[in-house]
């Protein structure tokens, strides 16, 4: 089986092509389910625009196309529709309102900022967190996973932490013991890999395959060639051995 629930689309402003020249390229490389899960508009601040989202007007849009290419495809591949969405505590029930109203089947949990982004802080993957940012980006995760609203945790070693090296592992254990315990399956995000990114690391798979939390694999494509990432796959066959990776093939799309 070979799956994919992590793609964007020209939608949100920083990836590039349609959604139909995604799936062509899923379907030429042997795709058989496949996922849109472009970043999740926030709804509800009135002239608040983050500008690396869909906007929140083109949001039907975006769910309409993918379910009417959904039926033109459906002898060649499964097609999903959903969003990657950070768990913002305070707007959770609004941001989950908002994409249920629009039609969305499932979430992924990438989350690019410890508190809203635009309270000035720096996103996720910026250099220079330190001291407790490690443990609130891990309380983040879990209360996220524990909402039960989340199909999978997207790179989960996204904060940039420059802490202490004990504290990271420490965390980073908790955070794979608890979604070994919910059965949340965590990403190895392509995206890190394609891009030698400090995220998808190795220091954190080799603690994801000691604890044996499931792992999915996620192309997290922002362009149409990165919709299958042979390259990428090349490698987490070599990190599958070396770090014994409980790597699943799939995961239930059950609905939000
Ligand atoms: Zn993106
Ligand atoms: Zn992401």
């Amino acid at each position: 089986m070979l799956a994919n629930y992590h793609t964007h689309t020209y939608r949100c402003n920083h990836a590039s092509g349609t959604e139909e020249e995604y799936i062509l390229r899923a379907i030429s490389c042997g795709i058989q389910i496949m996922g849109f899960s472009d970043h999740a508009p926030i709804p509800f601040e009135e002239g608040y625009n983050t500008g690396w989202r869909v906007p929140k007007e083109k949001a039907q849009e975006y769910v309409d196309t993918i379910n009417a290419l959904k039926k033109k495809y459906k002898d060649k591949i499964e097609l999903h529709v959903g969003f990657e969405m950070e768990y913002y505590p305070d707007c959770f029930d609004v941001m989950l309102r908002f994409v249920k109203s629009v039609g969305a089947e499932y979430l992924i949990l990438g989350e690019h900022y410890l508190g809203k982004e635009n309270d000035g802080r720096r996103s996720s993957g910026m250099p220079g967190h330190t001291g407790d940012s490690i443990t609130e980006y891990v309380d983040l995760i879990i209360e996220g996973m524990k909402t039960g609203k989340f199909l999978y945790v997207a790179h989960p070693d996204i904060l940039n932490y420059i802490g202490d090296d004990e504290r990271w592992e420490r965390e980073m254990t908790r955070l794979c013991k608890v979604a070994k315990e919910l059965n949340v399956p965590l990403e190895i995000n392509c995206l890190g890999i394609r891009d030698n990114r400090t995220y998808s690391s190795e220091k954190f798979y080799k603690i994801a395959g000691q604890v044996g939390s499931k792992m999915i694999v996620g192309f997290d494509a922002h362009d149409v060639a990165s919709a299958y990432d042979g390259e990428s796959l090349e490698k987490i066959k070599v990190l599958k051995e070396k770090y014994n990776l409980n790597i699943i093939d799939k995961v239930e799309i059950k609905g939000l």
